[in-house]
């Protein structure tokens, strides 16, 4: 099944004339607004708003058909640049509004927002950002200087670490072919492998370390120095719109509960019949059937369409849509890229779902995850472009959801040998979400407290968090210590890590609500979902939930639902585990 982009454009011409089209009205509305906004009054302020935003919807529709159809053709590539250049010679002209509200009088700027309605948020993040925010010269400059520092880094380290070759087996592997061997079922393959990984990194060492301190220097001087952020991590909440209150409540819940990883690998190590469980061995496959049953992609939306039935009509209703509208690319082909995901397009069409479908039980799993999002931002359609997108620490609220959904669906049609399998990768999926990226953040903060390390320093550091995680249940060799210089989002993006973890726990513990049967859970969830990004997640909680993401309660109630997993887990294993 391929999608249908109709709802979109019907030609690569007609989206490209309509872009064009967009930047003359974008040119018209500078003309008229620019360096005026102060003389309009609150309401005729939000009909110019109502006019940028409509514009940069028609540039973000354009955008996206153009991005559909590269993600499914790879030889329209030309046609995507041609697209991103016209779009930022749109967006040049629309570039001072959001900088010309911040200049504004602030009794100005309140009466705009005290009127703004729907809108009110997306204002109040502009006023938010503002003290951060430079004059146009500097941030000019700082723009200009960029490339140099920041980025000249950033691309060494993507450079180095792609021209990295790793020696396996008599041959020499890539960083992405070596680290999918880690998976074998083979535990010498897999030693051998976490060998080669850790001696192609040793070699490298030296650069690594260098790239990373400069990095987090430049990091440093930029928000702390320049733009005055209390701590180097502040940008980030701003930009996920949660306080450092919250994100602390979730990472002490993370770090208090680490007791559950430990027990989880303690019954691994049982079941694949190992003394000792060493790094190498935590990706080791669980698998107890030979049988390797397909599920056709038919089967499949059967599965998925009747998960959400039991939960919710809405949520059934507008996945039927997403089948019988043809929202989906579903199988692999050559030139589509890889991978799966949910694009919101802009909300007058409708969201997009990429995915590479091979009838394998991990699919169906995806294609739920996937349908998540797409229903997200379906819903959050009607709160309009500026504000459909949520900020990464909601994005996963409906895709992780609509996972356990179907989880608690198929467990009823496994044996029990499927059901171990199943819980075990469930589970560490969730460890990599949940619990690995805490302990990065861990690392990062400890990193960036200190001016510039030297290699055993972050290798220490390293270990420390790691081993927090583990305690006694997985022992880290001493070729462990280099791995955390390959993680490209230290480098590419320091302090995003959390985001995922928060985003994780906060589904689970909208899902423990589910199972509580908190009154009406279905309408509220529904809400929270249609609200998009037009309201702060805090605000959100306490309105619908009456719940505060500022405590650490909160987070615990997500927790339940993973201890829960893994009682149930362990349950299942105990006769394969006595020994
Ligand atoms: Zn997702």
């Amino acid at each position: 099944m391929n999608w249908d982009l109709s709802a979109l454009f019907s030609s690569i011409i007609e989206a490209e004339e309509f872009l064009k089209q967009a930047k003359f009205k974008a040119i018209e509305f500078e003309k008229k607004y620019k360096n005026r906004l102060y003389t309009l009054n609150p309401q005729e302020f939000i009909e110019v708003l109502k006019e940028y935003e409509e514009i940069l919807e028609n540039v973000a529709r354009a955008m996206t058909y153009i991005f559909l159809e590269f993600a499914t053709d790879s030889s329209k590539g030309h046609f995507l640049s041609k697209f991103q250049q016209l779009a930022t010679e749109v967006e040049e002209h629309l570039i001072w509004f959001e900088l010309e509200f911040i200049h504004l009088p602030i009794d100005k700027q309140q009466r705009f927002i005290d009127n703004a309605g729907i809108y009110k948020y997306y204002l109040i993040y502009l006023q938010e950002e503002a003290p951060f925010k430079l004059s146009e010269k500097e941030e000019k400059i700082l723009m200009k200087k960029e490339l140099t520092s920041n980025s000249a880094f950033v691309r060494l380290f993507d450079e180095t670490i792609s021209k990295m070759k790793f020696f396996y087996e008599g041959k020499y592997l890539t960083e992405e072919e070596i680290l999918s061997k880690l998976y074998l079922k083979d535990r010498n393959q897999r030693k051998k492998a976490q060998v080669a990984l850790s001696l192609g990194l040793k070699e490298k060492i030296d650069l690594l370390g260098y790239i990373y301190n400069q990095v987090k220097k430049d990091w440093k001087i930029e928000n702390v120095d320049i733009r005055g952020y209390e701590e180097p991590e502040d940008p980030r909440h701003l930009n996920n719109r949660v306080s450092k209150k919250s994100v602390n409540a979730l990472i002490n819940t993370v770090n208090e509960n680490t007791q559950i990883v430990a027990d989880y690998y303690h019954i691994k190590r049982k079941l694949l019949g190992y003394e000792t469980l060493f790094d190498y061995d935590r990706y080791a496959p669980i698998k107890l059937t030979d049988k390797n049953e397909e599920i056709p992609f038919e089967k499949a939306k059967e599965m998925v369409l009747n998960a959400f039935k039991n939960f919710s009509d809405t949520f059934y209703e507008i996945a039927k849509k997403a089948f019988e509208e043809k929202w989906i690319d579903v199988y692999p082909k050559e030139g589509k890229r890889g991978g799966a995901f949910s694009h919101s397009a802009t909300p007058k069409a409708h969201p997009y779902v990429l995915l590479n479908y091979t009838n394998q039980r991990r699919d169906v799993f995806t294609l739920a995850h996937e349908l998540g999002h797409a229903i997200h931002q379906y819903l959050a359609k009607e709160v309009g472009y500026l504000n459909q997108d949520t900020p990464l620490t909601t994005a996963e609220t409906a895709s992780i959801f609509a996972e356990m959904l179907l989880f608690e669906e198929i467990k009823k049609s496994l044996t029990k040998e499927e059901l171990i399998e199943t819980y075990a990768s469930k589970l560490e999926d969730m460890f990599a979400t949940l619990f690995r990226q805490i302990v990065f953040t861990n690392f990062e903060r400890r990193v960036h407290s200190f001016d510039e390390l030297k290699i055993d320093e972050f290798n220490k550091i390293w270990m420390e968090e790691n081993q927090k995680m583990f305690k006694d249940s997985v022992l880290l060799t001493e070729n462990y210590k280099y791995w955390w210089s390959y993680i490209p989002h230290f480098i590419h993006s320091p302090f995003y890590c959390y985001a995922y973890s928060y985003a994780q726990l906060l589904v689970l513990t909208l899902y423990k609500l589910y199972k509580e049967n908190f009154p009406n859970f279905e309408e509220k969830y529904i809400k929270f979902l249609s609200q998009g990004g037009s309201i702060p997640p805090k605000k959100q909680f306490i309105e619908l939930f009456n719940l505060d993401i500022e405590k650490e309660d909160f987070w615990k109630k997500g927790m339940d639902v993973v201890r829960e997993m893994l009682k149930e887990f362990k349950g299942l294993t105990n006769d394969y585990t006595k020994s």
